[in-house]
């Protein structure tokens, strides 16, 4: 087989180089150093930096997924994770248990799903009505919403923080850190060394993970260019009144409308409340899109925030960020081997939703390359189709 990559004076050849230090990347580098493989971690910027999917403030992390019974399971399985990291690092603020609350209108059909799947997997949750809500939750409008499931034990991961403490974890179990922007990977045959395009620097490993998030289909345009379809998404923060506690954690828990396609946050270490689309924006280029919210955007979630938070209708806004989802064609990871290259594995297709399964994620394709996990058709390229028609949410 021909190699890839030619490797001049490498001083150290690796069992694993992972290309990427967002939250994919991150927890995959520090699961294959904690099943004893050396391991390079190479990230152009830094870990959860302002331009990565990663690299917002913070990330909810919820178990309700509709009828999507893997994902509930993974949030379940990395919410302990990402307790057992953040305990052992000394990082507990890193998860904020503020509860996650789904409204809906009454007969919701995800949220039927929801209930059903909860219950089978045991996790705690509690159901309210319209009267419930409205008397609990007084600062939310609640025109057309009727019901609402409370998960008690889901909250906020503090999304850039968190990235970077696994990252300090994964070094310290010996993880070779380096920041370093991949060149061109090719596209058949074995690869035995990436380079970094700026200093030329090569490295060498036997198996290669590209986590690159938005950036998977501009290192491989054969094949992911027209599968990961990258999205522009706008975050808003509104300023909370002065003295005004109906916003904060112990009064407002972290909410999903999903018929409103939106969902947001308390006023998280003061930030404002957090306020964002889920529905897929404009087609966007994560090198070069602008990261400034445009007047319409603005216009768009002022018209929200009055009909759901009407005290905040005037508030200023504090914050702004844009960000982008790397979508794949339903919202189902990718999670898989080059179909050319076949020590080199392609992860990504967060598709909006993928911060809080990082510990999943990375004991799923560290079981993958040690061997001996079953591979899950869902996270396959196969399945992975080049017109979009999201089922995942
Ligand atoms: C606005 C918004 C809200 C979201 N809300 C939630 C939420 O509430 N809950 C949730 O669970 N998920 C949420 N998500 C989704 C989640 O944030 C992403 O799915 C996840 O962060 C993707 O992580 P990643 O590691 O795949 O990608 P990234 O975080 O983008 O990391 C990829 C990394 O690869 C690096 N890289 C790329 N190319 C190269 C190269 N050639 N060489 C070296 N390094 C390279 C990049 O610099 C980057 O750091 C949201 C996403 C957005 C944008």
């Amino acid at each position: 087989m021909r190699e890839v990559g030619y490797c001049a004076m490498t001083t150290k050849h690796y069992d694993v180089a992972v290309v990427g230090a967002g939250v994919f990347g991150a927890w995959t580098a520090l699961e294959l150093a904690r099943r004893g493989k050396s391991v390079v971690l190479l990230e152009a910027y830094g870990p959860g930096h302002s331009r990565s999917s990663s690299g917002d403030e913070s990330r909810i992390i919820r178990m309700g997924y509709g009828a999507d019974e893997i994902y509930t399971r993974w949030s379940m399985r990395s919410l302990v994770k990402w307790k057992e990291l953040f305990a052992a690092t000394h990082n507990e603020a890193l998860f904020q248990n503020t509860g996650v609350l789904w409204m809906a209108a009454a007969g919701d059909p995800t949220l039927r799903a929801t209930r059903e799947v909860l219950r089978r997997c045991a996790v705690k949750f509690r159901e309210l009505d319209q009267p419930a809500l409205a008397s609990k939750y007084s600062q939310v409008g609640l025109e057309n919403i009727s019901e609402g499931i409370y998960e008690p034990e889901s909250g906020v991961l503090m999304a850039r923080r968190a990235v970077a403490a696994t990252v300090t974890e994964a070094v310290r179990l010996s993880v070779d850190y380096r920041v370093a922007e991949v060149g061109p990977a090719g596209n058949t045959g074995r690869l035995s060394c990436v380079n970094c395009s700026n200093s030329g620097e090569p490295f060498s490993a036997e198996q290669f993970v590209f986590a690159c998030g938005a950036w998977l289909g501009k290192i491989f345009p054969d094949i992911l260019g027209p599968r990961i379809f990258v999205t522009r998404q706008a975050v808003f923060y509104m300023s909370i009144p002065g003295g005004d506690g109906r916003f904060g954690p112990q009064a407002l828990p972290t909410w999903l409308i999903q018929n409103d396609e939106c969902y947001g946050m308390p006023d998280l270490e003061s930030r404002g409340l957090k306020v964002a689309l889920d529905r897929h924006g404009e087609p966007a280029d994560p090198d070069t899109q602008s990261r400034l919210v445009t007047d319409a955007e603005i216009a768009e979630m002022r018209d929200y925030v009055k009909r759901r938070f009407p005290a905040l209708a005037d508030a200023p806004i504090a914050e702004t960020r844009v960000c982008q989802y790397e979508n794949t064609s339903n919202g189902d990871f990718l999670i898989d081997r080059h179909p050319e290259m076949r020590n080199v594995w392609l992860v990504g297709g967060g598709s909006g939703h993928g911060f809080k399964h990082g510990p999943a994620v990375g004991a799923y394709v560290a079981g993958q390359l040690v061997g001996g996990e079953a591979p899950e058709p869902r996270f396959s390229l196969a399945s992975k189709k080049t017109l979009q028609k999201r089922t995942v949410y």
